[in-house]
């Protein structure tokens, strides 16, 4: 789950991160009493889960509280990237001397948290990267031993931080990991963390990404969750308790458990096809939740077929084969489906889809021949 930036930055000053004061407005008349009481310039800013706002023009100085009023009307439902922007953030500006790079991720490779500093910030980081690496820094961190201020130190070193700057920077990065660890983060960054005039060091932009499924544990930062985070299918998807990810191909998938459902994308693969989705209903998936996992399979314009494949365990296959029918009645549609049902109650199973008059298969390999076919004579597959 993605913060919205002034999220972040409010989470960041918890662990003792400076960041700008501002507040958050959600109509022009409301960032005009902010401004009003900032007094000064103000920085108008777009609150919306993508970067690059200030490329696309979502951030904007104001001078004064009528201008603020009157920048916030123009960013406010601008369109940036496909998403409406809904809030504003509106921070005292910032007199910026040098803008740097300060970001944590998980590195699954070396298992550590990895910590990112550049003197190049402000910028798209991703550019940096593949144009100039050497100038990102970078410092594992021992989990057990956290993270060490010497390896603070020598990052602030590595981009060139005047001597006087040390001692900031390596609290900020404390703080960053800190936060990055209380709260269950996979990324946290701030970029720019900007050396101001008058040589404090303050975090302008923040971003963090949490772990959703160390969400339980945090009740006050998943209820920061943003609407427009999810598409709807994805956000079905979580109401009904089901793990599901968008792909583009033309072959939905619905599968109960999380191995059996990567076992039947290659199995598509391997008879030419492409999986739509990875959707994985679960152990003890009853009609309502396989009617949920079928509409949201079947909101995708590109499925031209859809392989069911049920190994009964927990779920019995009798409960599956009417939850397919009572979806059916939900959604109508004329895409093809081809169920494979296997286990506890299957021949059950299987008579109520055959009654329904509905393509059944013995084996994974023939349902998966027979869903790419199928695919195959709406003309996706060549
Ligand atoms: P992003 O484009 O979505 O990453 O948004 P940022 O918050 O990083 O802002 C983009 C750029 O706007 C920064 O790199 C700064 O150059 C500029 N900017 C942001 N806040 C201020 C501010 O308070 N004062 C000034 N002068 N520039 C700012
Ligand atoms: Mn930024």
């Amino acid at each position: 789950m993605k913060l919205q930036e002034f999220q972040a930055k409010r989470i960041f000053g918890q662990f003792g991160i400076p960041v700008p004061l501002g507040e958050v407005a959600e109509t022009p008349a409301e960032a005009r009493a902010i401004a009003e009481r900032l007094g000064g310039t103000v920085v108008i800013k777009s609150q919306v889960l993508v970067g690059g706002r200030g490329k696309a023009g979502g951030i904007k100085l104001a001078k004064s509280p009528d201008e603020a009023e009157q920048v916030a009307g123009r960013i406010l439902g601008m369109d940036i990237k496909g998403l409406t922007v809904k809030k504003v953030l509106v921070d005292p500006a910032a007199d910026i001397r040098k803008e740097l790079y300060l970001g944590m991720v998980l590195d699954r490779g070396s298992r550590r948290v990895v910590i990112m500093a550049s003197s190049e910030g402000g910028v798209d980081i991703e550019e940096v990267a593949a144009q100039t690496p050497e100038k990102i820094i970078t410092a594992a961190v021992d989990p057990c031993l956290g993270l060490r201020e010497y390896q603070a130190r020598d990052l602030a070193l590595n981009i060139g931080l005047p001597k006087e700057q040390l001692g900031k920077f390596a609290a900020i990065c404390q703080g960053l990991y800190e936060c990055y660890m209380k709260c269950d983060a996979s990324l946290a960054e701030i970029n720019p963390l900007a050396i101001l005039g008058d040589n404090r060091l303050v975090a302008l932009d923040g971003k963090m990404v949490l772990d959703d499924s160390a969400l339980f544990r945090h009740a006050d930062l998943a209820a920061m969750r943003d609407e427009d985070e999810e598409t709807s299918e994805e956000r079905e998807a979580r109401a009904n308790d089901l793990s599901y990810v968008k792909l583009d191909g033309e072959i939905g998938c619905m599968v109960n458990g999380a191995g059996l459902a990567m076992a039947t994308m290659d199995i598509i693969k391997y008879y030419g096809g492409s999986p739509a989705n990875f959707l994985d209903v679960g152990g003890g998936a009853k009609a309502e939740k396989v009617a949920a996992a079928l509409r949201i399979i079947l909101s995708d314009p590109n499925v031209k077929a859809v392989l069911l494949n049920i190994f009964g365990g927990i779920t019995r296959c009798d409960e599956v084969a009417r939850g397919i029918l009572q979806a059916l009645k939900q959604v109508p549609t004329q895409t093809p489906m081809v169920v494979r049902l296997v286990g506890t109650n299957y021949e059950e199973g299987r008579a109520i889809l055959a009654e329904a008059k509905m393509e059944t298969a013995e084996t994974l390999a023939g349902a998966a021949q027979k869903a790419v076919a199928a695919a195959r004579a709406q003309g996706r597959i060549a």
